[in-house]
């Protein structure tokens, strides 16, 4: 048996609740992050209006369904 003092094992009851917590917390942020990108790739911003629409992303180039003019693709940036 391993005989700790008490203030001891609750530091270690307290570290290893906050190391759960900062995990998690680190997991969230980074699969928030992947989504939010895998999400503004499909989104453009028109160059002319500055109307943001959605699109299929294609070589091609898309029409802007607020001023009607040919635009390249060119994802939004994550801020
Ligand atoms: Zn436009």
């Amino acid at each position: 048996m391993i005989r700790l003092p008490l203030p001891w094992l609750v530091f270690m009851a307290l570290f290893i609740f906050l190391t759960g917590i900062m995990v998690a917390w680190i997991g969230y942020a980074i699969v928030r992050n992947r989504a939010e990108k895998r999400k503004l790739l499909a989104w453009t911003k028109c160059p002319v209006c500055s109307f943001r629409h959605k699109i299929q992303p294609s070589p091609s180039p898309t029409r802007c369904p607020q001023c009607g003019s040919l635009n390249e693709h060119h994802p939004l940036q994550v801020i």
